[in-house]
């Protein structure tokens, strides 16, 4: 029997998509992602981009307060975040990524969802019912299929940026900020939106200084996340430059960087331990290539306005594979939830569920 709904991803659309098909007895079946070294290294393991971060302020229902006892009952003993099990109170804690995605796939579990934890990496959206392949060989037949696999964050595309993945470069300061051998070092942060910012401020936590190298004379960010920037002391922005090669040795591994002036092409070097990258996403598209339609920067097109109908009638989109503006998990979350309530429509229109 072909599943009636398979979600694939399992960030706060994936998780919300299952929560609303769930409770319309739909039986979701969702494909949250394979831990392997690969998705780790690419940032697209499961529960998404939510995981890699901190405190999340701004997804509403999560004020700031010890949300111990609340976490203790949500989520099973061995998904609590260590605090929680040795009780250690967190002052002003109110949610943070990782956590808000245990609460939102425990959700799903509550109300009957199934949860497959390997990658989906082809489909056949040609043939009724659809077929979906995963990376361990597994093939699910389904009626129709709810896409929220995301977007991940992008590299600059250097040798020396590749060579040094994981041994001083990283495309997330909250995964690897922590780690000894950015303790008390310089560090470089690339970029000049919100995540550079958020990032950059982060990384002072660890680090001696922290250098954020954008290639204009004005950051992309919000006005409030510049600010943080422009007052944080240990933040010192290198206007007007470019990452042209991340210096290191085997033994050492990142040493420094070589930034290229974009105004007069001068060249400068800066001894660092450490390379973030927060340049911007590219959608989990690579496995939907030629099977629905995407835009030129490879995100899901969706074809109706207000809803998530995509180029394949019973596929739906939800989340940041098919949003390259708003881009926030509130509105992932709602995106989500209209991609439940699309299929459930067109299932039963279809005569399908
Ligand atoms: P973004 O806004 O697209 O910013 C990307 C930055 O990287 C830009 O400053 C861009 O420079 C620079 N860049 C891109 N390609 C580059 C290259 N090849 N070389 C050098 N620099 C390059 O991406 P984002 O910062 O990841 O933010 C994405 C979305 O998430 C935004 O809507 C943002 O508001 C949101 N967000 C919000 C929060 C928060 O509210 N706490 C935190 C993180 C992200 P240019 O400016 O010159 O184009």
């Amino acid at each position: 029997m072909p599943e009636k709904v398979v979600i694939v991803g399992s960030g706060p659309a994936g998780w919300t998509a299952a929560i609303y098909a769930a409770r319309a007895n739909l039986e979701p079946l969702v494909f949250e992602g394979a831990v392997t070294e690969e998705n780790r290294l690419k940032g697209t393991l499961p529960l998404g981009q939510l995981a890699l971060t901190t405190e999340v302020e701004n997804y509403p229902g999560f004020p700031r307060g010890d949300s111990r006892e609340y976490l203790r009952t949500a989520l099973p003993p061995e998904r609590q975040p260590y605090w929680v099990q040795a009780n250690q109170p967190q002052p002003g804690h109110g949610v943070n990524g990782p956590e808000l995605m245990e609460l939102m796939r425990q959700q799903a579990i509550n109300f009957g969802a199934r949860i497959v934890t390997d990658d989906i990496v082809k489909v056949d959206f040609r043939r009724r019912p659809f077929t979906l392949t995963s990376l361990e060989g597994r093939t699910v037949e389904a009626l129709s299929v709810i896409i929220a696999t995301g977007a991940r964050a992008n590299y600059l595309g250097l040798p020396s940026e590749e060579k040094y993945k994981n041994r001083g470069v990283s495309a997330c300061a909250v995964c690897d900020g922590a780690l000894p051998r950015f303790r008390n070092k310089p560090l470089v942060v690339v970029g000049g939106g919100d995540s550079a910012v958020e990032e950059a401020t982060y990384l002072t936590k660890f680090a001696s200084t922290v250098f954020l190298v954008h290639r204009r004379d004005q950051l992309r960010a919000s006005k409030i996340m510049q600010q943080r920037a422009l007052n944080n002391p240990k933040i010192t922005i290198k206007w007007n430059r470019v990452l042209d090669e991340v210096l290191g040795t085997e033994k050492d591994g990142v040493t420094g960087v070589r930034l290229r002036s974009t105004t007069d092409g001068s060249s400068e070097e800066l001894a660092v331990s450490g390379v973030f990258l927060a340049i911007g996403h590219t959608p989990n598209t690579d496995f939907l290539e030629g099977q629905v339609r995407l835009d030129e920067k490879k995100y899901i097109v969706l074809t109706h306005p207000h809803r998530t109908y995509t180029s394949v009638e019973g596929v739906f989109a939800a989340g940041d594979v098919a949003d390259s503006y708003y881009r926030q998990a509130v509105t992932a979350a709602g995106s989500g939830c209209m991609a439940a309530l699309d299929a459930e429509r067109w299932l039963a229109e279809h005569g399908l569920a």
